[in-house]
């Protein structure tokens, strides 16, 4: 009798969280990955990895966790990748490919580039354009890349088959791959992503900040509830983000304020032409979207 090998026969998460938990459920779901073994800080969030079967079984000794792993999937805030790349990067086998999840692709580029001193074949960038506000293992599900986009960032310095497994992986949860340069895919998010969180965060912020905020949080409507979801993400997480795609972020905030303060001066001088055709410009660019 022949049996087939998985795609990936030992699979190691490195942070199984929202996002490391549900590639470890849809891969294990499809039978993708032989073994899948979970790593972290804690015992607590594993235990409760392995419970809800996610992965197979943790160590959390990250060295001994990536042994003679296939892939290693780094799935831990932006923060702590350098931290993680760099515990793990010499006990990795030669022929084990390593991939990220991570937000903003230059800033791992870079911390991967100063640990090895070059950038390694087996090394493939990646983000799957999917998540929710919440965090953990048991936020995590295995539809979660369904028809999502996952965006890969492959370097020159980037083999072939490393890249060709990574892509497969990512479609065997259902997504969508699509390869980006590093530097294009950190502006796009910054303008999609990273922009609307420090806007609904600033929102928040602002309102909450008010002598009569109970008053105001009280009349919020459905649509202040549906701009401000996203300033229940993980602070942390996005405290990284805006420090790992500074540069990027920075200029999208620019652009906001500027446009900001001219629609400002329109209601201050009651320009209403001016008002009207800002609100007309953005309705007709929301409608051609297709989001809902
Ligand atoms: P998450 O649910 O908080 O999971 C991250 C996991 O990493 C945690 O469960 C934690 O597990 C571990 N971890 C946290 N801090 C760590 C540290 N300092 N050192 C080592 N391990 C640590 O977060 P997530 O939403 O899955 O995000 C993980 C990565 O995916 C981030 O790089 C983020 O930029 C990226 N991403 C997120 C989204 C999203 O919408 N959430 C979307 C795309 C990409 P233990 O408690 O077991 O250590």
């Amino acid at each position: 009798m022949t049996t087939t090998q998985p795609l990936i026969p030992r699979l190691c998460i490195i942070g199984v969280g929202l996002i490391g938990g549900s590639l470890a459920r849809a891969l294990r779901e499809v039978g993708a990955v032989g073994e899948v073994i979970g790593a972290g800080r804690g015992e607590d969030n594993l235990r409760t990895a392995v419970r809800l079967g996610v992965v197979n079984r943790y160590d959390t000794d990250v060295t001994r966790a990536v042994t003679d792993a296939d892939v290693v999937v780094v799935a831990v805030p932006l923060g702590a990748i350098s931290s993680v790349l760099r515990a793990v990067a010499p006990h990795l086998t030669p022929d084990c490919v390593l991939t990220d999840v991570g937000s903003a692709k230059g800033s791992v580029v870079a911390d991967v580039e100063r640990i090895y001193g070059a950038i390694p074949p087996n090394f493939v960038p990646g983000h799957p354009i999917a998540g929710t506000e919440k965090s953990g293992v048991e936020a995590s599900f295995a539809t979660l890349f369904q028809r999502r986009r996952v965006i890969l960032t492959p370097l020159a310095e980037t083999a072939v088959t490393a890249y060709r497994l990574i892509r497969r992986m990512w479609e065997l949860t259902g997504a969508e791959v699509v390869d980006m340069g590093v530097r294009h895919h950190d502006a796009v998010l910054a303008a999609t992503s990273h922009l609307p969180h420090v806007l609904a965060y600033t929102l928040v912020d602002t309102l909450a900040r008010l002598d009569d905020r109970a008053e105001v949080f009280r009349y919020a409507a459905g649509g202040f509830r549906d701009f401000t979801r996203i300033a229940s993400s993980d602070p942390q997480m996005w405290h990284d983000i805006c420090v790992a795609n500074r540069e990027q972020l920075l200029e999208m905030i620019a652009l906001f304020s500027a446009d900001l303060a001219q629609l400002a001066e329109a209601i201050r001088r009651d320009d209403r032409a001016a008002i009207l055709a800002a609100f007309q410009r953005a309705k007709r660019a929301r409608d051609n979207l297709y989001l809902d």
